[in-house]
């Protein structure tokens, strides 16, 4: 079996969300077919979404895995679970106890109903660019053509008047 490396990103913002985090990559790494190669600091973020929220704790993860993409992302949705996620009884981009996204699965373009590869909102979200350049900083995104660095720079030169340096961006 050959191992693919994939990339996600989690989020949490009800209840103690670090331990949350932390034991959804647990229990992914505990799986068959799945390891947890690294992992960015968590950092604290404003909820971006309908209602008055909780703010989030977000990471991001490389993991190595053998399954395929629609099984990683049942395996995912079976630890959103396992940690008191209810998709019936919540609302879309409402608060959560875990939220576990795949970003990225090596270069694989995936467009079904139920899973998108890349996910199609990661180049517009800094906090998802910014733990995930901390763990892929180099890896390049299969639709946009750059890296995930450049995406990170990119995004922050746009939403601030501030000077930033930004990384060479070949591709474009
Ligand atoms: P967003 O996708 O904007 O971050 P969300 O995480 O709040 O929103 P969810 O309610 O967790 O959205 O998921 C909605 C559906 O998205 C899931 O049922 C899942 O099938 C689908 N989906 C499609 N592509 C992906 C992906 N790459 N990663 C995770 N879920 C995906
Ligand atoms: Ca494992
Ligand atoms: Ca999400
Ligand atoms: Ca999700």
């Amino acid at each position: 079996m050959s191992n693919a490396n994939a990339y996600i990103a989690l989020g949490s913002n009800i209840g103690d969300r670090r331990a949350a985090i932390e034991s959804a990559l647990s229990a992914l790494d505990e799986m068959n077919g799945i390891a947890v190669v690294a992992v960015s600091d968590l950092i604290e973020t404003a909820p971006q979404g309908p209602v008055d929220q909780p703010r989030y704790f977000n990471a991001a993860a490389a993991l190595s895995t053998t399954l395929e993409p629609h099984g990683l992302l049942e395996a995912m949705a079976a630890i959103e679970a396992a940690h008191g996620r209810d998709r019936r009884r919540e609302q879309r981009w409402g608060p959560r106890l875990i939220d576990l996204d795949l970003l990225l699965y090596e270069d694989r373009v995936i467009d079904r109903p139920g899973l998108t590869v890349p996910h199609p909102r990661m180049h517009l979200r800094t906090f998802v660019l910014g733990p995930l350049a901390q763990v892929a900083p180099s890896v390049v995104h299969p639709v946009l053509g750059v890296t995930i660095e450049c995406l990170r720079d990119r995004l922050a030169s746009r939403s601030s008047t501030e000077y930033h340096p930004t990384a060479v961006c070949s591709g474009e």
